[in-house]
């Protein structure tokens, strides 16, 4: 029988050929599995697991192994702080979509009555987030995905902002009832051709593939509606594949002439977000 530390040093071996991050990857499986924090591995690093956890323990880690994601496996995964659940119905939300959260509460005081929408909601990610740190926000969500909207719903309830949030399942803009103060979305903006094997593999392809030769077919169209759903001095939040802030920023110019228009970089320096004001 393995310790925890021994297993996971098998584990990471076996994952990095895999993964990027093999390390973290079998800690948070074990975490998971066994039902711990993630730093009691370290402090209890001597205990045996017995047979049975081991097994388990193997079978998750060759789910991995294939390229499922983490999150689909432990079911869970962090975004601003919350654990958010998660299936495969779902994109796995991404660090840098952090930074769209961000936006969205810079155009939002704390102290004042706001609506915002979040088309193309997922898991909820970026409404529940925003929704969590403004408690006096109301909030529209969409999805084209019926079982994605279930998700998000259940990721609201779990963090007590179900009562801010209405849920539609729709084609972008078309279910709301009017316009709101804050536009957020991160849809779709992959071209063909361009996913990584494991994000075409695992992940929903209408929460991955844009459409277009470019990938910006949904953006395109979801920027021809948006004037129509916006009130005067609103804002904008999208985010956007590091390729595509050029094309994205004139397709937003042309929807809202005459508006600031910013492309804001991620940690990494690329083109991520763009910011229309009003
Ligand atoms: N906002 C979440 C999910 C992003 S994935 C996050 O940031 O993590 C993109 C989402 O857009 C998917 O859930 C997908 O179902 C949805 N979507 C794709 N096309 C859509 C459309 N035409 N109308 C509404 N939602 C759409």
């Amino acid at each position: 029988m393995p310790t925890v530390q021994q297993a996971l040093l098998a584990a990471s071996r076996q994952l990095s050929a895999h993964s990027s991050s093999p390390r973290l990857d079998a800690e948070v499986i074990l975490a998971y599995l066994l039902g711990w924090q993630r730093a009691a591995l370290l402090a209890r690093g001597d205990t045996l697991l017995e047979p049975r956890q081991e097994e388990e323990y193997a079978t998750l880690v060759s789910r991995r192994a294939k390229g499922e994601p983490v999150a689909y496996i432990t079911g869970v995964r962090e975004f601003y702080w919350l654990d958010l659940v998660m299936t495969p119905d779902v994109l796995v939300p991404r660090p840098e979509t952090e930074s769209v959260v961000d936006a969205c509460l810079e155009a939002i005081p704390p102290d004042r009555d706001a609506l915002l929408a979040d088309i193309g909601t997922g898991s909820g990610a970026i409404v529940v987030a925003t929704c969590k740190q403004r408690p006096r926000l109301k909030a529209y969500a969409t999805d084209v995905s019926a079982a994605a909207v279930e998700v998000a719903r259940a990721n609201a309830t779990r963090h007590g902002v179900q009562e801010q949030i209405t849920f539609f399942v729709g084609d972008l803009l078309a279910p709301l009832p009017g316009p709101v103060h804050v536009l957020a979305a991160n849809l779709p903006y992959v071209s063909p051709g361009e996913a990584a094997p494991d994000v075409a593999t695992w992940e929903p392809h209408v929460a991955v593939f844009g459409g277009g030769e470019d990938g910006t077919e949904t953006i395109r169209r979801f920027l021809v509606d948006a004037p129509r759903y916006l009130c005067p001095e609103g804002r904008v939040v999208m985010e956007t594949a590091y390729s595509q802030g050029a094309e994205v920023s004139r397709l937003a110019g042309e929807a809202f002439p005459g508006s600031r228009i910013e492309v804001r970089k991620d940690l990494a320096g690329y083109d991520r977000i763009v910011v229309i004001q009003t």
